[in-house]
């Protein structure tokens, strides 16, 4: 690219951030890193800060300061820990921003950079979907541009036409289906947390492949997709196909539908976002469509995948209830990597916090965090009366 663009990465240390750095390591003349952020992997972190020169390295574990300044001592880089290092490492001006922190904890960091009116290249759909809402609203407020990372939105992001959303039909969003798309619920009762973060098409972060495995990663998907192209939800359907290799499509009033294709590699819809409005290329294996012969696809089967129906309720009804199918997630997902549930509790935990659980729309941050924090409680609750 022409011009030097200055970028922050928040969540570096993980499998988005790792990609990101990695086009960014290839492209060293067209970036400099302004700011990288981790929870707790102190070595990862100050690797890459030494490695892309970065101005500022900040963790999240705010016991593992002195570690981290200690990692950088004598090379300039400025270190920070805690909450609030995150949150001004977002702060921080960069012409772009990478949200890849995992989960609910993304949410302050990336409105800090929202509230600087910054690109934000979306990765962490857990604070759109908890605070969507408030999210979209402070991006139109000031100026800030929000560019979906998820595969399946940077295909939607490509295929649609913005000023004519009146004439889209329908947004198709494409799913694997995970590794247990052909599975019985008996065979999925007794699955390993090891066995379920084993996805057939692409290497992801833990919680997200066990979402990718429960298919609520889908379900968060489409409020998701909800926030970012608002054609109504009514008008988003979920497609499962296996190959991965339609990342979603657009349905429009004439019969076109556009669709956006490649291999199962995260640098793509990155790149694509990292050097928009350009391209740049992204060393991703190119897409061989006679090796792979055919495509096919399936309706999805909301009777073995239950998080589907939970979600669809949620964006329906709108308000609190996304950020409790949210946060009641994330505290299920923890327990099944813990060992401490059964796979096919995950989605039941869900439910059962949305059915005993309905405070009214968040208007605020802090709002948010109180309906997260009420719901995470009431599902470790219930969790521990069962384990009892
Ligand atoms: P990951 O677990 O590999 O990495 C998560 C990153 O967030 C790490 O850098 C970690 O240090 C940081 N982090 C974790 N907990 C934190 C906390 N409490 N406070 C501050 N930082 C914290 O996850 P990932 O797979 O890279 O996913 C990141 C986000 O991108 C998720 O929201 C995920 O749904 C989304 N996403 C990932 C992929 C993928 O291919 N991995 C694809 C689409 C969307
Ligand atoms: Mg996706």
């Amino acid at each position: 690219m022409a011009v030097m663009r200055t970028v922050s990465i928040l969540g570096a240390t993980g499998s988005v951030g790792t990609s990101t750095l990695d086009l960014i390591d290839r492209n060293r003349d067209a970036f400099e890193v302004v700011a990288l952020t981790a929870h707790s992997d102190v070595k990862g972190l100050a690797d890459a800060a030494r490695r892309t020169r970065a101005r500022f390295a900040a963790i999240g574990d705010a016991a593992l300061g002195a570690a981290l300044a200690e990692a950088l001592a004598g090379t300039g880089i400025e270190t920070g820990a805690g909450e609030g290092a995150l949150i001004e490492a977002a702060a921080r001006d960069a012409d772009w921003t990478m949200a890849a922190i995992v989960g609910c904890a993304g949410l302050k960091p990336v409105m800090a950079a929202l509230k600087r009116g910054a690109t934000v290249a979306l990765a962490n759909k857990e604070s759109l979907v908890s605070a969507g809402d408030l999210m979209t609203l402070a991006a139109r407020t000031h100026g800030a541009t929000l560019l979906p990372v998820d595969s399946e939105h940077n295909a939607i992001f490509q295929c649609l036409d913005r000023d004519r959303l009146d004439k889209v039909r329908r947004i198709i969003l494409t799913a694997s289906g995970g590794p247990f798309r052909t599975w019985s619920p008996a065979e999925m009762a007794g699955v390993t947390p090891e066995r379920a973060v084993k996805h057939p098409n692409w290497s992801m972060g833990a919680k997200i492949s066990i979402d990718s495995a429960t298919m609520m990663n889908k379900g968060l998907e489409l409020i998701e997709a909800h926030h970012l192209f608002p054609v109504g939800h009514e008008r988003i359907d979920i497609l499962v196909h296996p190959q991965s290799v339609i990342h979603s499509m657009v349905e429009y009033v004439d019969g076109s539908t556009l669709a956006q294709l490649g291999t199962p590699d995260m640098r793509t819809p990155i790149a694509h976002a990292l050097a928009w409005p350009q391209r740049m290329a992204a060393p991703a294996e190119r897409l061989d469509l006679a090796r792979i012969g055919s495509l096919s696809f399936e309706a999805p089967d909301p009777v073995r995948f239950p998080a589907l129906a939970l979600a669809r309720a949620a964006v329906e009804a709108g308000g609190a209830r996304p950020a409790i199918l949210n946060a009641a997630n994330e505290q299920a997902v923890a327990a099944f990597l813990g060992r401490r549930i059964a796979f096919l509790d995950i989605a039941a935990i869900v439910a059962k916090v949305l059915d005993s659980y309905d405070p009214s729309s968040p208007t605020s941050l802090d709002e948010v965090f109180a309906i997260d924090a009420e719901a995470r409680r009431l599902a470790t609750a219930m969790m521990e009366e069962k384990a009892a």
